[in-house]
């Protein structure tokens, strides 16, 4: 008994798992050569401010453009360069590349860059953001540092710790993707974060008869109320973009404003470019 489906495992396994594992270690392998070989890049989003209606910083979006698979998103690639130890090194070397890209942009401007849980396990991160400040020479709070709950299920001391650090540093932390976790409010008392990102789940679907609109505005109203700036993310429309403007969402991120883009199509010379939203492309 044990014995057949012992085979029957054994079947099952060896066609379909086998091709599945040779694409997992084909990719492996060829992420391990991403970085040296160049095929990595850092596109920027716009991310307006909801008042001034002006832009107001750039959040740093990874991209990979595989040799023949074409562009692989990064939902698909970060996870596995965890996996294999290698998002600290992509992790810094985007984290260098966005700070130097700021310091070309005016001084108002701020620039966001995503962190992963491993970031935070290594005991380098701290090290690292310090590394890239010096070496940019770009200002600490023009810096923020986006991290998702996943950071602080893990070890909430150990990670206390470091966003604290990170903290006095002077670079600002905003709590991304929120609304997405499971205990979001009990995360907003332990950590006094400096933004909270609403997730694009709960812009997407803002109408009248829709349980997302009072989430929102609870969102947006304990923002007010605890000091913190408030981000929509996912503004794809024009009635979105109202509609948070005049529940007073602090910010304002979408394709409606910008696609992620190449530092190469951002201008942001004029103010009038400026306001229309940054891509010229
Ligand atoms: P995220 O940090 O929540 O970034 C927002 C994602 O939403 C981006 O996807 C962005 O392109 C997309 N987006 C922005 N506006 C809209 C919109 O109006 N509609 C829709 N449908 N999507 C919109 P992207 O670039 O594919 O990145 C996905 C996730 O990958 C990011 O989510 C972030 O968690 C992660 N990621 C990206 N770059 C990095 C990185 O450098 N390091 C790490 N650790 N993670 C990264
Ligand atoms: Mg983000
Ligand atoms: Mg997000
Ligand atoms: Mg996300």
């Amino acid at each position: 008994e044990a014995k057949t489906s012992g085979k029957r495992t054994f079947r099952f396994f060896e066609p379909q798992m086998d091709d599945q594992l040779q694409a997992r270690k084909g990719l492996e392998a060829d992420l391990r050569k991403a970085l040296p070989n160049n095929e990595l890049d850092v596109f920027y989003q716009p991310v307006m401010h909801a008042v001034r209606e002006e832009v107001c910083g750039f959040e740093a979006l990874i991209r990979w453009r595989h040799p023949t698979r074409g562009m692989i998103p990064p939902d698909e690639f970060i996870p596995v360069a965890e996996d294999i130890g290698l998002i600290v090194n992509i992790g810094d070397w985007v984290l260098r590349q966005a700070c130097e890209q700021a310091t070309r942009w005016p001084t108002d401007i701020r620039i966001a860059v995503n962190l992963s849980p491993a970031q935070f396990r290594s005991q380098a991160l701290v090290q690292a953001v310090v590394n890239a400040l010096a070496a940019t020479g770009l200002c600490a709070n023009r810096l923020e540092l986006e991290i998702t709950e996943s950071v602080l299920l893990e070890d909430s001391e150990h990670t206390l710790t470091i966003l604290h650090q990170l903290r006095e540093l002077g670079v600002r932390v905003a709590l991304d993707d929120f609304g997405t976790g499971y205990s979001s409010l009990s995360y907003l008392r332990s950590f006094p974060f400096d933004k909270i990102k609403i997730d694009q789940s709960f812009i997407r679907d803002m109408s009248e008869n829709s349980h997302h609109l009072p989430i929102v505005e609870l969102v947006i109203a304990l923002g007010r109320d605890l000091g913190v700036t408030t981000t929509a993310e996912g503004v794809e429309t024009e009635d979105q973009f109202r509609k948070l403007q005049a529940l007073g969402c602090t910010e304002l991120q979408g394709y409606f404003f910008g696609r992620p883009a190449p530092a190469s199509k951002i201008r942001l010379s004029d103010g009038k470019t400026r306001r229309r939203g940054p891509t010229a492309a």
